[in-house]
């Protein structure tokens, strides 16, 4: 049986009739499965176990407190806990990066709902490795856009097809510690001063809760170029290695542990004219075009999450533990649970292949008004419906599982604590419903010839 789900396989299918797009899917679902799954796991098993205990034991067997040695045995403890490298690597070779990109960049130019679906079961398996590529996409849509639109630099472009092909992996680098995330564009901080003679722009600030903050090469940031309300912000590239570009802060965090999370500093970095994406000042438009997509790969992701909650939950329903001699699946409650998650998956997985679908509509034909208000409430409301319904069934999990979910085996509790990422990445729930309340009111003005 594959990893991929049916339904999966049946929005492609009634949305391309290809079985080529099938075969694929079918294809990386095995990757998923034999590899990210397995490697997912073990860094939990890694984890839940003793590592004090452990050191100590490995310490008596090596008879020496040589400090290289001491170095050795917690390296080794540490490496435990990470997702090997060739890992990553074969994810790149399945080819996900390249996916909805254009051939002229590197890629594949296949439809986005394909590459939701990869996500979706990639989520399923590893949402912290789902959503290093998601983070990824999403700075690089933002420059694919820009690209297409005949806006992007020599420079942007060389940063582009590094992203398409994996070479570089970016990250996303819009809220601040000082400001609220939710409304960062009105608080941001972070400056970026052309010098004297127009010849680069100087770069200064810190972004904070930065998805890849220690993985990622290269980095799309959002910063202050004026005090225009509506056309202060722009976006700049900038790569790791470039002067006074460094990692800050690291967390260690309750969830989605595989993903590096921090502050990234810019201390006085040096930007030459090429690292502007785009035009300056359009950094907010870029930002919510970069967001009304990343947010369908969340939902993707959300939707993935729920999928194995559910497959968890029937499992210990059908053949889990019994109560008064049956099986829960016996009793009304449990059913009802199953129809409604049954339900509510199904619901949130049309909705995002739907909002995906639309995305590739809206790229063909960015000057269509109504399709982008069309777009982004599909978008937006994807997100809200399937991260509420993944932080539902991890829910019903935990519930299902009683005293053994808290425990540090139990995966329950893991699955939950990661459906948060889902809840705060990319808009809280709050400001999606006030742009989809925003886009539903414009729509129906023009409807009714209201002025806006
Ligand atoms: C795991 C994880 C990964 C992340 N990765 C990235 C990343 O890669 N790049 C990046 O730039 N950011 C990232 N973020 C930050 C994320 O985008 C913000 O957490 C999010 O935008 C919310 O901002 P905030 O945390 O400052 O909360 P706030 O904006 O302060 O919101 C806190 C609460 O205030 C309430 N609230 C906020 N706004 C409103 C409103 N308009 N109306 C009513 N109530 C409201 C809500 O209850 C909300 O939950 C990440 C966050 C997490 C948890």
């Amino acid at each position: 049986m594959s990893y991929a789900v049916s339904a999966q396989k049946d929005i492609l299918t009634m949305m391309y009739g290809d079985e080529t797009h099938l075969e694929m899917l079918d294809a990386f679902a095995r990757l998923v499965e034999d590899r990210v799954l397995p490697a997912e796991m073990a860094t939990e098993v890694a984890r839940a176990s003793n590592p004090l205990q452990e050191f100590r034991s490995q310490l008596l067997a090596e008879d020496t407190l040589d400090k290289k040695a001491v170095e050795a045995v917690y390296e080794k403890a540490r490496s435990k806990r990470k997702v090997p490298d060739n890992v990553f690597q074969q994810i790149m070779e399945s080819g996900l990066t390249t996916m909805p990109f254009a051939e002229e960049l590197g890629g594949l130019d296949l439809p986005f709902p394909l590459f939701i679906a990869f996500l979706e079961t990639l989520g399923k398996a590893s949402p912290s490795i789902g959503v290093r590529y998601a983070i990824s996409n999403t700075v690089a849509e933002g420059l694919k856009f820009n690209y297409h639109a005949g806006r992007l630099s020599d420079y942007g472009r060389s940063i582009l097809e590094a992203l398409v092909t994996g070479e570089h992996l970016a990250a996303f680098c819009l809220t601040e510690a000082s400001a609220s995330g939710s409304n960062i564009m009105q608080e941001m901080a972070t400056r970026a001063v052309m010098n004297g003679d127009g010849s680069e722009y100087t770069l200064t600030g810190n972004k904070f809760w930065i998805t890849n903050a220690e993985s990622a090469t290269v980095f799309g940031v959002f910063a202050r170029t004026s005090k225009d309300p509506r056309h202060g912000v722009s976006l700049f590239l900038v790569e790791r290695a470039q002067e006074g570009c460094r990692t800050g802060q690291v967390f260690e965090k309750y969830i989605v542990e595989n993903s590096s999370f921090g502050e990234i500093v810019f201390n006085d970095v040096k930007l030459p004219l090429g690292h502007m994406v785009g035009q300056e000042g359009f950094g907010m438009d870029y930002a919510m075009r970069m967001l009304n997509s990343g947010r369908i790969t969340i939902a993707a992701l959300a939707t993935g999450l729920a999928q194995r909650a559910f497959e968890e939950y029937l499992e210990v329903a059908v053949e889990g533990k019994k109560t008064a001699g049956r099986h829960l699946i016996e009793y009304d409650r449990t059913k009802a649970k199953i129809a409604e998650l049954s339900t509510e998956i199904d619901a949130a997985r049309g909705m995002t292949y739907r909002a995906a679908w639309m995305k590739d509509q809206y790229d063909k034909n960015a000057s269509d008004g109504d399709l982008l208000s069309r777009y982004v409430i599909a978008a937006n409301s994807a997100k809200l419906k399937a991260a509420a319904v993944a932080q539902k069934a991890c829910h019903y999990l935990i519930q299902i599982w009683g005293a053994s979910s808290v425990v540090k085996e139990n995966r329950a509790m893991k699955h939950y604590l990661d459906s948060w990422l889902y809840y705060f990445g990319e808009a809280v729930p709050e400001v999606l419903e006030n742009t989809l309340s925003r886009m539903e009111v414009k729509r129906y003005k023009a409807r009714k010839g209201l002025q806006d």
